[in-house]
């Protein structure tokens, strides 16, 4: 049990519902609520909702009757609500709409396996889940059972990683990989714990968030035995910090899994830096430590979700500094076309001089850091770690840049347009002139 209480609710309608069925998993995946008819004995669904759910070709609609319960049925503008049940304001298009925003599919060198990062890769190995939120990624894949993975793509991603060893973190994320059958999910995490170079598994998860109840002590005993292993939740609003999801994470937490939360701002649910900082704090009772914010994508479906990036910037603005660092996340933006996540974030750094830095704090107080006047340079040349660095060709960014690998990143066809359809003549002979000597550990050795 947690050692902090909160609230435990059960929608009316469920209130004869026998406690050994209502807090069995299998039953509440069963008794999942979809349509008209379903919700509107619990809720009085909205003209709008009502819209959405009776139109062909939605994105599939699923709720467990657990989280239903969260929603206060007499509040149209639940946060919760609009999380799960659909409105017509799903199928408007906007601009920037996208089906795969961030180009996923075409970065899977194998059905399923994104592999973007240098070292670690998204495995997606389900398209369902216990619920399905409206503004979902993937929603061009998730929820539809014909897409889900078959045998010879779990084959072709677990035969992809072998043969990668760059490859030390696998992150499990679908659909929802403990919606998987739980002997379906424990041969994958032997598989994968069978390939030496693979360091840490990760697994995105919002079942603890939808049906804590499938976070049984077998489910733990299981997931203990692929230890390192590290779980992110995905909890977006205070309201869903109940007493089951904090009895799971409890269980979780005594099993050795390090728990991160990673939330999608969005419109009329979480655009405020009250709720974001009642969210934050309450994560961190639950020990639960809040690891993103990401940016709502420019996804189908999700565009009156979206708020604009500043509203992000502004969130930060209000944690940092005004509640504990461990309650405050990353905000982020995922990459439309398949850059990945990059951080935004206020501005601390106000200026500089060749000895000192101006800084802000959260309070506006202003002020100086005097730079170190006989700073002696970290030397690449007698640090083994940099002797023995491992170079991600193509990969090492502006950060490769810092470490002398090139000078400069040319955007793709640089050469031939500033060639200018000129002829080759005596000053662009092939030449050293435009080798870089002044930098990296070679600097000045002429190669
Ligand atoms: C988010 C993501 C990861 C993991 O990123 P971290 O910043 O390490 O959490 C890996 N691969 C893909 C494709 C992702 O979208």
């Amino acid at each position: 049990m947690s050692p902090v209480s909160f609230e435990s609710k059960r929608a009316p309608f469920f209130k004869d519902v026998p406690d050994e069925k209502w807090n069995d998993w299998r039953w509440q995946m069963a008794n999942r609520l979809n349509s008209v008819e379903n919700f509107n004995k619990v809720l009085k669904l909205t003209p709008s909702e009502e819209k959405a759910l009776s139109t062909p070709g939605l994105f599939r609609v699923d709720v467990t009757p657990y989280y239903v319960s969260l929603i206060d049925p007499d509040d149209a503008d639940d946060p919760i609500r609009k999380q799960i049940i659909p409105t017509a304001g799903e199928v408007d298009v906007f601009t920037g709409m996208m089906e795969d925003s961030l180009a996923e599919d075409r970065h899977s060198p194998v059905p399923g396996l994104v592999h973007r990062y240098p070292d670690r890769v998204l495995m997606l190995v389900t398209t369902q889940c216990a619920s399905y939120c409206r503004y979902c990624t993937r929603a061009r894949i998730v929820g539809d059972p014909t897409q889900t993975f078959s045998r010879t793509d779990f084959d072709a991603q677990i035969e992809y990683l072998k043969n990668t060893p760059q490859v030390r973190d696998v992150l499990l994320s679908g659909g929802d990989p403990l919606t998987l059958a739980p002997k379906v999910l424990e041969e994958l995490l032997s598989r994968l714990r069978e390939i030496p170079h693979i360091e840490i598994i990760r697994i995105g998860s919002r079942v603890p968030v939808f049906m804590p109840m499938r976070v049984t002590q077998e489910l733990t005993d299981m997931l203990e035995k692929f230890h390192p292993l590290w779980l992110n939740i995905h909890v977006n609003h205070p309201n869903e910090i109940s007493q089951e999801l904090a009895d799971a994470t409890d269980k979780l937490s005594r099993a050795g899994i390090p728990l991160g939360n990673q939330s999608v701002l969005l419109a009329g649910v979480n655009d405020c830096v009250h709720i974001q900082r009642d969210l934050v704090q309450k994560l961190v009772r639950i020990r639960v430590r809040p690891y993103y914010l990401y940016q709502c994508d420019l996804v189908e479906g999700a565009g009156h979700f979206r708020t604009p990036v500043s509203k992000g910037i502004e969130i930060i603005e209000g944690l940092r500094g005004h509640t504990s660092g461990y309650a405050v996340p990353t905000y982020c933006v995922d990459a439309p076309g398949g850059g990945g996540k990059i951080p935004v974030m206020p501005n601390y750094h106000i200026s500089s001089s060749d000895h000192k830095i101006v800084l802000r704090n959260y309070e506006g107080y202003i002020t100086t850091y005097e730079e170190p006047q006989d700073y002696k340079a970290h030397d690449p040349k007698t640090c083994s770690y940099c002797q023995h660095k491992r170079v991600e060709p193509g990969q090492s960014g502006v950060s490769g840049l810092l470490d002398g690998e090139s000078m400069f990143i040319k955007p793709e066809s640089f050469e031939e347009l500033h060639n200018r359809g000129g002829a080759q003549h005596r000053l662009r002979a092939d030449s050293d002139k435009w080798k870089p000597l002044g930098i990296g550990p070679e600097a000045g050795s002429g190669e």
